[in-house]
């Protein structure tokens, strides 16, 4: 048989960490980094407004609701959302410069973008994490203060909804102990390298003998 497979060994793996707001995706992601220094941390496009502390091309790009439509029209976003009123975004270039050097790149993203993301990338790792209870989840949010009562209540409410989302994915972790929802991560990240569907992909269809 001819060999017409192309290897894909060296791509680096993109994996997706959802899961309702609160749930601890970002320490969860400072924890691999610091475990792993060669990650790469995603840097998404939003326009919402910068949080105390955030700095523009560290936490996010922060853009205009016009730049950011001019973005999804460029065709320029491997997927976008828009959560409570605000654009959220991943940028094609960024992540594809990123895997074609066989880098593994960490993002946080809403349930409907994580969806979006394996449409257009079915190579891509969804992993579902989930607060051990909606009043973890409200005493989670309350804790780090930088929402209100009222955009506290929304996101809960969306949480509910997306919760009902878990099928989808390909990975339900639970974040009860930062540590251990780090392990599963490495070791799911491991297991992932080691698929043989991903070792190997067929060029193209016409090739086949
Ligand atoms: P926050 O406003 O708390 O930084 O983020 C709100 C939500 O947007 C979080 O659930 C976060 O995971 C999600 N998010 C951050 N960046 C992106 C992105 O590029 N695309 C999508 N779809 N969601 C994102």
């Amino acid at each position: 048989m001819k060999n017409n497979r192309k290897t894909e060994k060296n791509r680096g793996l993109l994996v997706v960490l959802s899961g309702p707001s609160g749930v601890g995706k970002n320490s969860m992601i400072r924890a691999l980094i610091d475990d792993d220094p060669s990650l790469f941390h995603s840097i998404s496009v939003t326009t919402r407004e910068p949080r105390k502390g955030e700095i523009d091309g560290v936490a996010y790009h922060f853009v205009s609701k016009d730049k950011f439509r001019a973005l999804i029209g460029a065709g320029d976003m491997l997927e976008y959302d828009l959560y409570c009123d605000e654009y959220y975004g991943t940028l094609q270039s960024l992540i594809t410069e990123k895997t074609d050097k066989g880098i593994d790149v960490l993002l946080d993203l809403t349930i409907k973008g994580a969806l979006e993301l394996k449409k257009n990338d079915p190579n891509a790792v969804l992993i579902f994490l989930m607060p051990p209870s909606l009043d973890a989840l409200r005493e989670r949010l309350l804790d780090r203060g930088t929402e209100s009562r009222e955009r506290i209540e929304q996101r809960l409410k969306t949480a509910e909804r997306e919760m009902g989302c878990i099928d989808s994915f390909d990975y339900l972790v639970i974040n009860d102990a930062v540590e251990d929802a780090v392990e599963d991560i490495k070791a799911i990240m491991r297991a992932e390298k080691r698929l043989v569907t991903r070792s190997f992909v067929d060029e193209s269809e016409a090739d086949r003998v």
